[in-house]
């Protein structure tokens, strides 16, 4: 009989381990790590960079089995982490928060995680899957504007969504192309996107906006790689943002080269590509917009960065001092050797006046943290920045 209790306490010893053993995965959409061990309390990982050429720095895992735990993560990786260290959600909460400035020591952090803690989620900032534009487009207001339509499908067989918001009067006078995630991992720049749309649809003083441009909108441009959780950047064969030269070898690359002449009817004047540099240091914690090759079409670019900077009064600021002429730091010649991106394919459609990229950071902007909040009022600013655009070409 002692026995046998002996081998029941056992088992449920076993058991009860087994439930608060320490689990690391990436098994739901965006996850990406890869987990070279677990010993203890303690846990070693780095980026998954499968389909990457070289280093990049987008993570975001789940671990269980933590609570009442203080669990140390170091990742075997160098710069995974922005200013204000990893982004993280617990408990399947979705209140995404930053852990904090220097946090981070050793490449590695350590959380506490209290005794009512199942489940917590970390990654380099705030995840951004279909799933969020969906609840976004879902809570929208005057959601009945927009026209959710599909650009194609992607080599997974997911939809990649085409937004189109018809102007007010029948004729549009303008047409405005925005596009998003050449990068996958650039979840940050959704939250912008977001912000675009809900302003087009509802600011008071975007009324002449609304009536006379029609907007394309495409908010995944990878889609496979956003939801498969892949980095996108420097993508093997081919990063997205590369493949508007030669044959397209991506889907959604082929399409829109496709839908956009046909549909701009001679009408498109702006195509906006957003962005998220580098994850932290000079150059990659400030808006900026990327000079474009075309002395004519750098100019465009300058006076939008110039609108940005009025615009923007929000917490976070958009200054035109920050603006990367061609020929500086990264933006050269040579960045573009392996094909051609959206703006310089976008800059040579009929037409067309401005074709930009802007670059939003991850996590710091001037020593101001990023929130999902402040992404998309900087968002507003940009529509705002739209209209005032379009009205100078009049
Ligand atoms: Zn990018």
């Amino acid at each position: 009989m002692k026995n046998i209790l002996i081998i029941i306490f056992l088992l449920f010893n076993s058991l009860l381990y087994g439930q608060n053993k320490i689990k690391v995965s990436s098994d739901f959409p965006g996850g990406n790590i890869v987990v070279n061990k677990v010993s203890g309390d303690t846990v070693w990982v780095k980026p998954d960079l499968s389909f990457t050429s070289g280093k990049w720095f987008y993570w975001y895992f789940k671990v269980s089995g933590v609570s009442n735990k203080t669990v140390t993560f170091k990742f075997d990786q160098k710069n995974v982490f922005g200013k204000y260290g990893p982004a993280y959600s617990i408990n399947n909460d979705e209140n995404w928060k930053w852990y904090g400035e220097n946090r981070i020591k050793n490449n590695s952090f350590s959380f506490t995680f209290s005794e009512k803690d199942t489940v917590g989620f970390f990654s380099i900032a705030f995840p951004y899957t279909e799933k969020n534009l969906d609840d976004f487009l879902e809570d929208l207001p005057n959601k009945e504007s927009l026209i959710i339509d599909t650009l194609c499908f992607s080599p997974e067989n997911r939809t990649i969504e085409k937004i189109i918001i018809p102007s007010l009067n029948k004729d549009p006078k303008y047409k405005v192309l925005i596009t998003s995630r050449h990068h996958a991992c650039e979840m940050m720049a959704s939250y912008v996107l977001e912000g675009i749309i809900k302003s087009i649809l509802n600011d008071k003083d975007l009324q002449q906006l609304r009536e006379d441009v029609e907007f394309m909108i495409v908010p995944f441009m990878d889609k496979d790689g956003v939801e498969n959780g892949e980095q996108g950047k420097n993508r093997i064969p081919r990063d997205h943002n590369r493949d508007y030269s030669g044959d397209s070898k991506h889907h959604s690359t082929a399409t829109l080269r496709t839908v956009v002449p046909a549909w701009s009817n001679n009408k498109l004047r702006m195509a906006l590509d957003i962005h998220c540099p580098w994850i932290s240091g000079e150059g990659n914690e400030s808006i900026y917009i990327v000079g474009m090759s075309n002395p004519k079409l750098e100019r465009e670019q300058k006076v939008f960065s110039q609108l940005l900077e009025e615009n923007a009064v929000g917490e976070l600021k958009s200054y035109h001092k920050d603006f990367l002429p061609f020929g500086k730091s990264w933006n050269t010649d040579a960045n573009y050797s392996k094909g051609m991106g959206f703006t310089q394919w976008a800059g040579s459609l009929e037409g067309i006046s401005l074709a930009t990229t802007i670059e939003f950071p991850y996590a710091n902007i001037s020593g101001l943290m990023v929130s999902k909040d402040n992404a998309r009022i900087f968002g507003q600013a940009v529509a705002y920045s739209i209209m005032d655009y379009l009205e100078s070409l009049d």
